[in-house]
């Protein structure tokens, strides 16, 4: 598992810009198929518990199973997660991404001054990125 660290722009709504960084995390496979199974295994639970209780049997059980069933696969299917931090160029408060998938621009939400940002990868990062998404 690497971590990559990258330097991120942060944008408000009205073009100031600070910077950051993100880590963008490789999970394995292994950790990939044990958040999968954490995801799950609540909705599981949730379905046998409510499995002997008349008339919600009917219906929770199923629906816990066919939701749990879909937020594993979903968990599966993320092969990256990133986090980070910054600050704010509107009020210079610290800003902190929660883990994530790496879909650009990200959004964040400013805690001080309630403002929505956008950060983004700079150029050479996101040159340095496409370049390692061709590595195997
Ligand atoms: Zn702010």
């Amino acid at each position: 598992m690497a971590d990559q660290e990258l330097s991120i722009e942060i944008k408000d709504q009205a073009g100031k810009t600070s910077v950051g960084v993100v880590q963008v995390r490789v999970i394995t496979d292994r950790q990939r198929w044990q958040r999968a199974w954490h995801s799950a295994r609540v909705a599981y639970i949730l379905a046998f518990a409510t499995l002997f209780l008349p008339i919600i049997h009917f219906v929770v059980p199923p629906l816990a199973v066919i939701i749990g069933t879909i937020l594993a696969i979903r968990r599966l299917g993320q092969a990256e997660l990133l986090q980070g931090q910054g600050a704010c160029p509107y009020c210079q408060k610290a800003l902190t991404i929660e883990p994530q998938l790496p879909e650009w621009p990200v959004e964040i939400l400013c805690p001080g001054c309630k403002r929505l940002m956008q950060a983004s990868l700079e150029p050479g990062d996101l040159q340095k990125r496409r370049q390692n998404a061709e590595l195997p």
